[in-house]
């Protein structure tokens, strides 16, 4: 990989793919950080059917810090490992209450000493939820990356790595989710749809005119 091929991938996907949003809908940062914990071994679609409920019963961190577990798995049940998702984001909203005065902190280590929040949701927080460079790498990035040449690792810190060495910052919230949204699309686990694909020039991928 080098600099000026990575640009030329970014252009094309920004060309193909346009605007990117991401599928968890929120409207704030304390819905963004909840959601993000509940979306841990799940589908954001999943996620969406349940934080409507959760968000009206608890509006905000406040709320959510004096909710009762049991009452808070009963909502997330469908989201899988609900009893410690529903733990983490009551005692998330605990500490961002006590210990951030009822603000999400905006540093990837505070958030990372945060219940529930890894390096991925920490990143996902600070690029979507704050505008702070940072990319989240996730199974579709880790994939993609491979595949295009930024990295022949599985590790997602090498990756992150690797891809923010040729990404310039302004567009690392943009490559997270055009990424994940090309992974969706195209660049599928299974039988890549690289004929349609409009990076195959610039990918590495063996298996791409099979
Ligand atoms: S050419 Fe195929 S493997 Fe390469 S990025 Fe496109 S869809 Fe993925």
């Amino acid at each position: 990989m080098t600099r000026e091929i990575s640009d030329i991938i970014m252009r094309k996907l920004a060309k193909h793919y346009g605007d990117v949003a991401p599928d968890l809908k929120y409207l704030d940062i304390y819905q963004l950080s909840v959601a993000v914990v509940l979306s841990a071994q799940t589908t954001d679609v999943q996620v969406n059917r349940v934080t409507p409920e959760l968000f009206s019963r608890y509006p905000d961190f406040a709320a959510l810090s004096a909710a009762k577990i049991r009452d808070v798995e009963k909502i997330v049940r469908s989201t899988g490992f609900y009893r410690n998702k529903a733990k983490n984001i009551v005692n998330l909203a605990r500490r961002v209450t006590t210990d951030h005065g009822g603000k999400l902190p905006a540093t990837r280590g505070k958030l990372m000493s945060l219940p529930g929040i890894g390096r991925k949701s920490a990143n996902v927080i600070l690029s979507v939820g704050f505008g702070i460079p940072a990319l989240a790498v996730d199974t579709h990035i880790i994939r993609i990356a491979g595949r295009l040449g930024y990295t022949g690792s599985a590790n997602p810190l090498t990756v992150e790595k690797a891809m923010v060495s040729f990404i310039p910052e302004s567009m690392l919230t943009y490559a997270h989710l055009a990424l994940i949204k090309h992974g969706r699309a195209l660049c599928r686990a299974r039988k890549p749809l690289c004929a349609s694909c409009p990076v195959t020039g610039e990918c590495c991928f063996d298996g791409k005119f099979s």
